[in-house]
Parts: structure tokens; sequence; C-alpha cells
């Protein structure tokens, strides 16, 4: 059964249509690999899932339940978790109170005992996700990679059924990118979380994804499971010369 279906989805700017009519599915436990060159509709795609567009057409459901996505609340009520490609995190503050960032508690907990309970509530989430971070340090003094995990940690502190990413690894080392993927993979076997990912890496989108959506001009041109590719047929698929989408 599928996590979540979008049928049929457009969203134009000013009366031009960037998405055109777009199928996309995601299924428990799957990581979900969104490909396509700048202005494809992605991100569009992906900030319609997070609630920020009320003016989208199409369907939507989650668990076969169908659902409308008309502000970011709802999508959290859902259980979709957003990270968009600019992270949202305070620089000054710990990684710990960014983990618990509008939940901090409140009246006489607040101050030392209060920390201390916001400290032990943040480190437990982020083990919960098998996620190691450095809870005292503040969010500047970390590397990118670390970030990343961090803005992870926050956006699954609540109960998380779908995780999109925007280009989360755009920015990333070698080595933090390995780290994010095998966090990815331990959410998606471990807790079925499904996960939807952009990104420009063709290589690493090819190891990684349970499945593959290439979208060009507001359109699918194809999904596929990760296996049914190698570089050069996704590479051509991206560059390509006939879109098989709906409006073909
Ligand atoms: P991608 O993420 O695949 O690079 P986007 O979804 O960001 O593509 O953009 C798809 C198209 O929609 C582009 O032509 C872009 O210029 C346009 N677009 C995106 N957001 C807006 C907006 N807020 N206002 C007007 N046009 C937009
Ligand atoms: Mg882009
Ligand atoms: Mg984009």
């Amino acid at each position: 059964a599928m996590l979540l279906e979008m049928r049929n989805i457009r969203k134009s700017f000013s009366g031009v249509e960037v998405l055109r009519g777009v199928d996309f599915s995601l299924k428990p436990g799957e990581i979900h690999a969104l490909v396509g060159h700048n202005g494809a509709g992605k991100s569009t795609l992906m900030k319609v899932l997070g609630g920020n567009y009320a003016d989208y057409e199409g369907e939507i459901s989650l668990h076969g339940d169908k659902i409308r996505l008309l502000s970011p609340r709802k999508a959290i009520d859902r259980g979709i978790a957003i990270i968009y490609q600019d992270f949202s995190l305070v620089p000054d503050l710990s990684v710990a109170h960014n983990i618990a960032l509008g939940r901090e508690p409140r009246g006489r907990l607040r101050g030392t005992i209060g920390h201390a309970i916001l400290r032990r509530r943040s480190a437990k989430e982020a083990e919960r996700l098998g996620i190691r971070l450095p809870m005292d340090a503040s969010v500047r003094s970390l590397g990118v990679g670390t970030q990343q995990l961090t803005e992870i940690v926050r956006a699954c502190s609540r109960e998380v059924r779908v995780l999109v990413m925007d280009e989360p690894t755009a920015r990333l080392a070698p080595a933090e990118r390995e780290l994010l993927f095998s966090t990815m993979r331990r959410m998606a076997d471990e807790q079925g979380v499904g996960i939807v990912y952009i990104s420009h890496f063709l290589d690493e989108v090819c190891d990684l994804s349970d499945r593959i959506t290439v979208m060009r001009d507001g359109l699918v041109v194809a999904t596929r499971p990760g296996a049914d590719y190698t570089l050069d047929t996704l590479a051509e698929l991206l560059v390509g010369h006939e879109i098989t989408g709906r409006e073909a």
C-alpha cells in the first residue's frame, strides 16, 4: 500500500503553470529520489507537500485518506516534515535548544531545570533516530553536515511519516553524506518513514534510492526502481527527448 499519493498535481505562478499534472507516490520505508534540471518543478512539488500553496490543484492521499494540504500546520499535523534548502536553525542557540525550539519548558520549569529537561528530551529524540549530536554546542560552531542532522532531528521530533529533504547533500563533505545516508536508511528501515529527497548528484541517487522519479518542465518523465537505472540512463532521461507525461 502507498503511504503517500499525489495525483495530477498542478500549480501556477501568475498564470504560468510550473506543475502540469504531476503524479508522485511514496511507500512506507522507501527512499525516493526526485531529480531533474533546475526549474523542473521539484521544489515546488515539495512545497505543495509542505502545505505552502493553498491554490494547488490535484489529489493527495495519505494512507488512502484524501487530504488537502492548505497550510504548513496541516502538513505537520499529518506527519509530513520538510527540510528546505536553507535551514531554519538559530545559529547562536545550542543543538539541544534548536531541536526543542518552540517547545521549551515554561513557567516554573524555566531556567536551569528547564534547560536540563530540554536537553534530555532532545538527546532522547536524537538517540531514537540513531543520530549522535553535540547537544551543548552552538549550531554556529558545527559543520554543515552536523547542522543538517540537527535539522533532521528537529523535523522528526514530532511523529513523522513522510520526510522530505531539498538537496540535503548539496553542501556536505563525503563523510557527512555517508552519515546522512545511513541515518536515512535506518529511519526508513526501522521506522517505516517514507523519505523523498531532491539531489543533483546522480551517482549517489543511483546508489541510494529505492525509486527514482525524473521531472522535466513541470511533468514526470519516469518513475522506476533505483536498480533499473545506471548513471547513463538516468542522465539521458534528464536531458531527454521525449516526455511521456500526461500531456505527451
Ligand atoms: P526546481 O526545484 O526543479 O529547480 P522549482 O520548483 O524551484 O524548480 O521552480 C519551477 C519553476 O517555477 C521555475 O520556472 C521557477 O522560476 C518557478 N517558480 C518557483 N517558485 C516561484 C514563485 N514563488 N514565483 C514565481 N515563480 C516561481
Ligand atoms: Mg533548483
Ligand atoms: Mg529546487
